[in-house]
């Protein structure tokens, strides 16, 4: 199983943007073990987004450094070991959902390359996996918007990358299908194991889903605190426990930030 951890040491990010640069991101140090799942949480504007893009080498950082299994990005990203996901699944119109999961064209090819568990799976066992396949020979847009992020989730499967970078996948989604899909992408992250950084403005959703959450202050973003989750799966978001959690990120936000969030 190929393991992925994340570094980013003393990251800051800069945007041109004409004669006044906007700092997207200062000083930035997460360390994040393989296999961890980890959320990224903050208010609007604060740089989610960007700290994405420069895990996944779709930036450079201004200053600091970004190693995936110690190597920079870009070699990760060669190997096809960088899963995306972005609030609209990226699915192609013109295929059917099986084609577009058959896509990656790795399912099968690679078994032991990167995940144990998700290296032999094949398009209909995933679609199978992720409640779909009465639909493999549907269109996309025939497909609700919920039904096109698990296809765009089984994707993200059928690559076999060992980290998976999320950006508000479920935003767009109504809250009961974004919590039951939340419990399934927890379900499928435990089968196979990935790195996942997760981006979300939405803290309840990060206490659900991570292991620990990075909580960024508003622009320019820095971390402005960190807290372990260890409740245990499914988490019952009523449990006072779960409300605990929800209270001390909302403090450090406001703290840090503008309270938005
Ligand atoms: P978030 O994901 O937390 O909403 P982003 O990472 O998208 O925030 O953006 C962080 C800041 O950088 C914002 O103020 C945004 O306007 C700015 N920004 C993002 N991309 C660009 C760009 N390509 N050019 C100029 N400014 C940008």
């Amino acid at each position: 199983m190929t393991e992925v951890d994340v570094q980013l040491r003393g990251v800051t990010h800069q945007f041109a943007n004409g004669d006044t640069p906007i700092t997207a991101l200062e000083n930035v140090h997460l360390a994040v073990p393989p296999g961890a799942f980890v959320s990224i949480v903050g208010p609007s504007g604060c740089g989610k987004s960007t700290l994405l893009r420069l895990a996944a080498g779709l930036l450079t950082p201004t200053a600091g450094t970004v190693l995936l299994a110690g190597q920079p990005p870009a070699q990760l990203r060669a190997q096809k070991q960088i899963g995306w996901m972005a609030q609209r699944p990226a699915l192609l119109p013109w295929r059917t959902i099986r084609e577009n999961i058959a896509l990656p064209g790795q399912v099968n090819r690679h078994p032991g390359a990167a995940l144990s568990e998700g290296a032999a799976r094949s398009p209909d066992d995933l679609l199978q996996l992720v409640g779909l396949a009465e639909f493999a020979h549907a269109y996309p847009h025939t497909l609700s918007g919920g039904m096109q992020q698990r296809a765009a989730l089984a994707r993200t499967l059928a690559t076999n990358a060992a980290l998976w970078l999320m950006d508000e996948p479920f935003a767009a989604l109504d809250e009961l299908t974004r919590e039951r899909l939340a419990e399934e992408l927890r379900e499928l992250w435990r089968q196979f194991r990935p790195t996942v950084l997760w981006v979300t403005h939405h803290l309840a959703e990060a206490v659900r889903l991570s292991d620990r959450i990075i909580l960024l202050s508003a622009r320019p973003g820095v971390i402005s605190g960190e807290i372990p989750v260890t409740l245990p799966h499914p988490r019952d978001d009523t449990a006072s426990a779960f409300q605990a959690v929800l209270r001390q990120a909302r403090a450090i936000l406001q703290a840090g930030g503008n309270g938005r969030v």
